[in-house]
């Protein structure tokens, strides 16, 4: 089986950036949140679980979920969260092993923004962070998204800190400078990543 690296860092560090680099050198990418839309997609047991536990109220006209409405009323009513979480993280977790299974190449790079959040780490080989100092996360994400300061703050927030994420870490990427330096840290974990996947199937 492919070697498993979870690439993981807060809102607007750099995750896709990254991932398309990796996908330049040809490594495949698992995304964590597709994933999460595939497994409660039209037809799927989950769906018709959440249809029996919210009533239909909870589908687009077009029958699929209407997931900014389950985000809010899970954001405000921790049982329903829990209830959500107990039902759709097992299956998560078994749809991405299932993934990962198909897979054969030496490894794969598996974007997971809620990796800690989700405590998910105990499916990776290896877990791979970005750090983007804090200033550079803010402005990125005001550029790309066009929202105000105070929203990007809130956003931020919102999310595990840095020194939290950092303690799950094997590897590091600091994403303080331009594409060419990032392409240096990433040739260089491309190397260890092959390596480690030969002694993992050695
Ligand atoms: P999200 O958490 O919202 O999914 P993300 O972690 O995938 O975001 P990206 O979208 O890759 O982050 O990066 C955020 C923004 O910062 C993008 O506009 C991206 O082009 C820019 N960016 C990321 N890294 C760099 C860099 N090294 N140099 C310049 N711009 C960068």
């Amino acid at each position: 089986m492919s070697y498993i690296v979870a690439l993981s860092g807060g809102i607007a560090s750099g995750k896709t950036t990254i991932a398309n680099l990796f996908a330049q050198l040809g490594v495949p990418i698992i995304d964590a949140d597709v994933i999460a839309r595939q497994v409660v997609a039209i037809g799927t047991s989950a769906l018709t679980q959440i249809v029996k536990h919210f009533s239909q109220e909870i589908l687009l006209a077009n029958g699929e979920l209407d997931r900014s409405q389950l985000r809010e009323i899970i954001f405000n009513n921790d049982h329903e969260r829990l209830w959500l979480n107990n039902l759709l993280h097992p299956i998560i977790a078994q749809e991405t092993q299932k993934q990962f299974a198909e897979q054969t190449a030496p490894y794969v790079i598996w974007v997971v923004p809620l990796l800690i959040e989700n405590n998910l780490q105990h499916l990776a080989d290896r877990i791979l962070l970005i750090d983007t100092p804090e200033e550079l996360q803010l402005e990125r994400l005001i550029n790309r998204d066009g929202i105000s300061e105070s929203l990007a703050n809130r956003m931020i927030r919102t999310q595990v800190s840095l020194t939290d994420r950092l303690a799950f870490a094997d590897d590091i990427i600091v994403n303080d400078g331009n594409l060419a330096a990032l392409t240096v840290q990433i040739d260089h974990l491309h190397k260890q990543y092959l390596h480690n996947s030969k002694v993992k199937n050695s």
